[in-house]
């Protein structure tokens, strides 16, 4: 991605050059030729415009050339005082999120125009986009997009399969007596088949999943005419859209095949190809001898489109056995996609401190599976008919067997934590439950980091990791306490700086008394000790004693502890472990 930057005056090129030193490799300044010609040569050259030009001479300069809403670039404006990002064009074709990217450089604020982002719902022209999808009819998608908007009943059908993000509660799967007026078809059969009452059968928006995959064998030297028209009637017999076919598969020796490589090339197809050893293996309705003793597989095109097409999803299907030319051969493979599994970690508390990539997978998402009291503190940033699926402590099985079952059926799934999920959290239990419920296979995993409780604690009481460190959780649930013991005893030989996780609970008082005294033992008594509650929440307190001061009682379930190693001191009234630079 290429992002120009016009910019006419000291203020915009200051700018300019920070925004270049912000995002490097992306960034193509344009502020040292006329604005209106740096304007239009960016237009021309890339795929994204900040322009630091006014929007009445942005608009003038760009209306002659406008032409499609999808190719043309996206074009955010920013203001002389840099007090606001304008997305001027191509809203949903990266200049909304372009506007939240100079916000974090710039400090100016966002303004966004396009409704959806007003009810944040998700929108229309990109739904699915991440996935593949193309829209088949764009000009349904003004009509459909302000049915979805204002709460008007709309038919969704074939969505089903795929992880797809939420669409609010009057987008559904089923109509009542007074019927919608319009609908969301997913489909990749060719024929829109008329399946509701006529006023509204034509008034679908349609989008082609990538759900094909062909397959193609042929004789060497084969003709690309030969190739295609063999492809189109391999598409045609079962009723196939050839927007739905995400690439071309085929035997290894065939990947430099003019005629296939040209076929794929005027299809704008991709050409994937597999060892023949490894076609060899799939199994096929028709396999065929003559074939296998010249290529080393008894099938190319059947197997070729079977292999990728369960490469790329969950499982497949043929739905066009082999059909033959002189030449060659063509098969059609269906792929069930893979659902969506994140593991997504919130930080601390503090609404700044969770991550834009987990907001976004949060609004990517159509369920999001959690402990209640961490569902509360992102409700506000779910999109409109996301379901929750929340339970409280202790049900750490339950929340991971529904978030992996709800990913294992196809949706795209968000199974928060607090803090790290991989970190004493849900990554590790709904990883062994994926594995359990042999569904493996079926979903693709995708884990979001998140600020972990010692990393904001560390933050607020000075530099304590600054050397190296331990985390030792003293929950005695899942652990025994003397394998816990024989851990805080090693991080006290190795002198590591120890961070406490879960230090204390009313039916756990006694536990880091216990560790301190076992790290006093190889520490000497100034050594500091930070407590942090409620790292960056509303009611945060931190504490800064020493070993030998430290009141374990007044550490809690939402408090870390750390203790530094035998080299740390406080510094400037703050928790220092040195990293042994000596200073001149
Ligand atoms: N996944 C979380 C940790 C879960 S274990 C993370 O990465 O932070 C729960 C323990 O984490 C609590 O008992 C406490 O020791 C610590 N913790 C989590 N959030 C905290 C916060 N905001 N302030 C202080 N400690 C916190």
């Amino acid at each position: 991605m290429t992002i120009g930057i016009v910019a006419a005056t000291a203020g915009g090129r200051t700018a300019a050059d920070a925004l270049a030193a912000a995002w490097p490799g992306q960034v193509r300044l344009f502020t040292d030729v006329k604005a209106a010609d740096g304007l239009r040569e960016a237009w021309r050259t890339c795929d994204a415009i900040v322009s630091f030009l006014a929007v009445g001479a942005t608009v003038r300069v760009l209306a002659p050339l406008l032409e499609r809403k999808a190719t043309d670039p996206a074009v955010v404006c920013v203001d002389e005082g840099m007090q606001f990002a304008v997305a001027l064009l191509g809203g949903h074709h990266g200049a909304n999120e372009l506007t939240h990217r100079l916000a974090g450089v710039l400090g100016c604020t966002p303004v966004v125009t396009t409704a959806s982002d007003q009810a944040n719902v998700t929108p229309l022209d990109s739904y699915g986009a991440d996935l593949g999808f193309t829209v088949h009819n764009p000009d349904m998608l003004p009509y459909v997009g302000a049915a979805v908007l204002s709460g008007e009943p709309v038919l969704l059908e074939g969505a089903d399969d795929w992880p797809l993000p939420p669409l609010p509660p009057n987008v559904r799967p089923w109509f009542d007596d007074a019927g919608p007026s319009v609908g969301i078809l997913v489909t990749d059969g060719a024929e829109i088949e008329c399946v509701c009452h006529e006023d509204w059968f034509g008034n679908r928006l349609v989008y082609r999943p990538p759900s094909l995959v062909v397959g193609v064998g042929s004789a060497r030297g084969v003709a690309a005419d030969e190739i295609d028209e063999l492809i189109g009637l391999a598409l045609d017999i079962p009723g196939l859209a050839a927007e739905s076919v995400r690439c071309l598969a085929t035997v290894d020796r065939k990947a430099d095949e003019e005629g296939i490589l040209e076929a794929a090339r005027r299809r704008g197809w991709q050409v994937v190809a597999y060892p023949a050893e490894v076609l060899a293996r799939v199994e096929v309705p028709n396999p065929s001898p003559v074939v296998a003793a010249e290529v080393g597989t008894p099938s190319v095109a059947e197997a070729a489109a079977l292999h990728a097409a369960r490469t790329f999803g969950r499982a497949a299907e043929l739905v066009t056995e082999k059909t033959k030319s002189a030449n060659a051969t063509a098969a059609v493979a269906r792929l069930r996609p893979r659902g969506r599994l994140s593991i997504v970690g919130l930080g601390p508390g503090a609404r700044d401190l969770l991550t834009p990539r987990a907001a976004e997978t949060l609004r990517r998402s159509s369920v999001v599976v959690g402990l209640d009291q961490y569902l509360d503190q992102v409700r506000d940033l779910l999109r409109p008919g996301t379901r929750v699926l929340g339970s409280g402590l202790g049900r750490e099985e339950e929340r991971a067997r529904t978030a992996v079952r709800e990913a294992a059926a196809g949706r795209a799934v968000a199974l928060i934590g607090s803090g790290d999920a991989g970190v004493y959290a849900m990554a590790s239990p709904a990883l062994e439950m994926l594995a359990a419920e042999g569904a493996a296979h079926a979903v693709d995993v995708d884990g979001v980091p998140g600020i972990t409780a010692a990393a904001a604690a560390s933050a607020l009481l000075g530099a304590p990791l600054g050397h190296d460190h331990a985390y030792v959780s003293l929950s005695d649930l899942h652990t025994p306490w003397e394998v816990i013991e024989r851990r805080v005893h090693a991080a006290a030989e190795g002198d590591f700086t120890v961070c406490f996780y879960n230090p204390r609970s009313r039916a756990r008082d006694w536990q880091l008394a216990e560790a301190l005294r076992i790290l006093a033992g190889h520490r000497p008594p100034h050594t500091p000790v930070g407590l942090v509650r409620n790292a960056t929440r509303p009611d945060e307190s931190v504490t800064l004693t020493t070993l030998a001061d430290v009141d374990p009682a007044q550490a809690d379930m939402y408090t870390v502890v750390l203790v530094g190693s035998s080299r740390s001191r406080a510094m400037a009234g703050r928790f220092v472990t040195p990293r042994g630079y000596r200073w001149a």
